[in-house]
């Protein structure tokens, strides 16, 4: 958990021939697969769970890793629609955002959320697991407190390795970055709950909300600052590459 993660969420905004056009795009200028074991960072995408496969197939040879954009908490069953977390990973998934901001205002419950991260973990899949503070919270001095409560109900005590993507979210596409300071102090109070609370699960801590390829070297600088999670910018494979080449 010591390298430095780079994960795009493409969220529901790219359809399968862009999705296919920037991996190919980023599977020639990325190291390959060979190379990766001596590399100190990794790059994460996630793709719309019916291209996983597809986009499987051409990151192959390439350090690209896949992520899903959520999973269902059970393993298979009458659940029309949904997905498990053990066939995003037969699709090619290794990694999965759970609890973004977008499936919490959905309805997904800190429990929920604590179910499919363990899902997650039994489909053998890293989560990502995405705590973040409102607006409201904020503006009455309850964002620390908001992050805490969702840490200490949405993380599987089981787990032995997770990422942790602290988004506010009120800077989730919207251009509006937090300040680093503050970023700074939320990884403080964030590092001394994991610490005091799940001692035995290593983590890497990213931040997410509004990166880009002027910001993110800056956003990396911070201290406790393992990674980046990163949506609308990296719907281009050229800025992309430019958040990437901040950890390279
Ligand atoms: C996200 O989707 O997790 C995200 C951080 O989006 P954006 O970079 O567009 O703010």
């Amino acid at each position: 958990m010591s390298k430095s993660w780079i994960i795009a969420n493409w969220k529901m905004s790219a359809s399968r021939a862009n999705s296919i056009e920037e991996t190919i795009t980023l599977t020639h200028k990325l190291p390959s697969k060979a190379a990766m074991h001596s590399l100190e960072y990794r790059v994460v995408i996630c793709p719309s769970a019916p291209f996983l496969a597809t986009i499987d197939t051409l990151v192959e040879d390439s350090m690209i890793l896949l992520g899903a954009q959520d999973c269902h908490p059970l393993p298979s069953g009458a659940h029309t629609g949904n997905i498990s977390a053990e066939m995003l990973r037969d699709s090619g998934a290794s990694l999965a955002i759970i609890g973004h901001s977008e499936k919490r205002s959905e309805g997904d419950s800190n429990d929920v959320v604590k179910a499919k991260a363990s899902a997650a973990v039994r489909a053998k899949m890293l989560p990502i697991i995405c705590v973040g503070d409102d607006v409201q919270a904020r503006s009455i001095g309850r964002d620390h407190q908001m992050v805490i409560y969702q840490l200490a109900h949405s993380i599987p005590p089981e787990s032995k390795n997770i990422i942790i993507a602290y988004e506010p979210v009120w800077a989730i596409g919207t251009g509006k970055t937090a300040d680093e300071i503050e970023i700074a102090n939320m990884f403080k109070t964030i590092r001394q709950f994991m610490g005091q609370q799940f001692p035995h699960i290593r983590f890497a801590l990213c931040y997410g909300g509004s990166v880009n390829a002027k910001n993110a070297k800056d956003l990396m600088a911070i201290e406790g600052c393992n990674g980046l999670l990163i949506g609308g910018a990296s719907l281009n494979a050229h800025e992309f590459l430019q958040i990437i080449a901040t950890v390279q």
